[in-house]
């Protein structure tokens, strides 16, 4: 068996895995739609929002109900971290842990968040993002 202390450590801004941040995901379907493998899964409903004022409309937004990345049919291709409108999707270097069952190689959104924890902090590439803290992360 190998020695873990051995492991090399990969680097900050190796691809090791994907991370969610679920506070910029906005359910839109592009990285599902785009991914080559059909790989990402999501799932989400519409919620009304009420008019802001007196005059307005009523508007309606999605929210989240899954997201899961399948591990055993992802090629890490980045495409959908590159599609993302929304800087929901991150590199994480943290390794996807080896499984007997390709099942559990399918990565829902609680895990993909707990990798944003080995995720470099990026600069902020559109205004309306919400930024990735520190914060954000636990
Ligand atoms: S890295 Fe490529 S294959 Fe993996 S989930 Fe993203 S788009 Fe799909
Ligand atoms: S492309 Fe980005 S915002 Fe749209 S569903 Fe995928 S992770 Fe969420």
């Amino acid at each position: 068996m190998t020695d873990p202390s051995r492991q090399p450590v990969p680097p900050p801004r190796s691809r090791g895995s994907i991370a969610l941040l679920e506070a910029n995901c906005t359910s839109c379907m592009l990285c599902a739609r785009e991914c080559p493998d059909w790989c990402i899964e999501i799932d989400s409903h519409t919620e009304a929002v009420p008019a802001g004022t007196e005059r307005g409309r009523a508007r309606q937004h999605h929210v989240l109900d899954r997201f899961a990345i399948d591990f055993g049919l992802c090629m890490w291709c980045g495409i959908c971290i590159e599609v993302c409108p929304f800087d929901a999707l991150f590199w994480s270097p943290e390794l996807v842990p080896s499984a007997a069952d390709p099942v559990d190689l399918i990565a829902e959104r609680d895990v993909l968040g707990e990798l944003l924890a080995g995720v470099p902090l990026p600069e902020v590439l559109h205004p309306g993002a919400v930024p990735m803290t520190e914060q954000s992360r636990s």
